[in-house]
């Protein structure tokens, strides 16, 4: 009953309020409220976190009445849905918070989840080719996707010495991603305004920059939450010290600033684990190597980058 409740609340919000943020926020808010993990268990899919190897996880398969929650989940509140879900299928005995998981953790359950329920063995990914310049659909195999993975070496932190100090590098959680996201929907929205017809010339160039301005400020929250300074406040929390951090970070003259990213990337390929994924003006993509052109089979493989979303592991009644 209770789940009903909660459910029908989602729904509703979806559809009454479709295009704002606080509706997002409300929805997080009221379904860890009203949602409870189920008890009866359908199936179980095991797998070990790529970010911590000896924490063992168990998804149970989702019930109809999850399918009709989930599949009303607006596609740009993506992470705050992947938290929900992997919160509700959990088993208990082996809960840990989603929203504390890395990226990479969260989108290899979703793979996880999405094998063992789906007969698919492929996806089919269309692409604008920039080997001849066509429009290509290829069957991507899961097993390709499946066989680039790699747990994580040593922890999830490494330290790195800048300017004297050390500063600790990790990689983005499902909390910060929850946080990128929502600077994402103003991002969004200029992008489909650039796509309105008639736009004046000023219109555009003011548009072009405030699109610029979006993707800086996202860049910068993701690099922000990827540092964390426990010489500013050593009694604190890296949440608590965070506006510290970025008080720090902009006062940083440019070359100091472009040196500590040099050494946070470094740090970030260093702790690769996963599948193999890259991240696109905030959202998490699958990376698949070496995809050949069909007109130029002998032309040298090309990355594609697969938007691997919430919905399309979503199940369907
Ligand atoms: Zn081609």
């Amino acid at each position: 009953m209770e789940n009903e409740v909660a459910g029908a609340f989602f729904i509703d919000m979806v559809y009454l309020d479709k295009n704002s943020l606080p509706r997002c926020l409300k929805y997080a808010i009221l379904a860890s409220v009203f949602w409870t993990p189920h008890k009866e268990n359908t199936m179980l899919i095991e797998f070990t976190l790529p970010s911590n190897p000896s924490q063992t996880i168990r998804l149970r398969e989702a019930t109809v009445a999850d399918v009709l929650d989930f599949t009303a989940v607006d596609p740009r509140c993506e992470e705050q849905a992947t938290s929900l879900f992997l919160e509700r299928m959990q088993e208990k005995e082996t809960y840990s918070d989603p929203r504390k998981w890395t990226g990479e953790d969260r989108r290899f359950a979703l793979f996880q989840y999405f094998l063992n329920t789906t007969n698919e063995k492929s996806v089919p990914l269309s692409y604008s080719c920039s080997i001849c310049g066509g429009k290509h659909t290829q069957e991507i195999a899961f097993k390709k996707i499946a066989d680039a993975y790699t747990p994580i070496s040593g922890d999830a932190f490494r330290e790195v010495v800048h300017e004297g100090h050390n500063i600790v590098v990790k990689p983005l959680n499902g909390a910060d991603l929850e946080t990128v996201e929502r600077l994402r929907f103003d991002l969004e929205l200029t992008e489909d305004r650039l796509e309105e017809q008639n736009l004046s010339p000023t219109q555009l160039r003011a548009l072009t920059e405030e699109l610029r301005q979006q993707r800086t400020r996202i860049y910068m929250l993701m690099m922000i939450c990827r540092i964390d300074m426990p010489y500013l406040d050593p009694a604190g929390t890296p949440a608590s010290r965070r506006d510290a951090v970025m008080d720090v970070v902009q006062k940083m003259p440019l070359r100091e600033f472009h040196e500590l990213e040099e050494k946070v990337s470094a740090a970030i390929i260093e702790m690769r684990h996963g599948l193999r994924t890259s991240y696109v003006d905030g959202q998490i993509a699958l990376e698949i190597p070496d995809v050949k052109c069909l007109k130029n089979p002998e032309a040298p493989g090309i990355l594609l980058r697969y938007p691997f979303r919430f919905s399309s592991i979503i199940p369907r009644l």
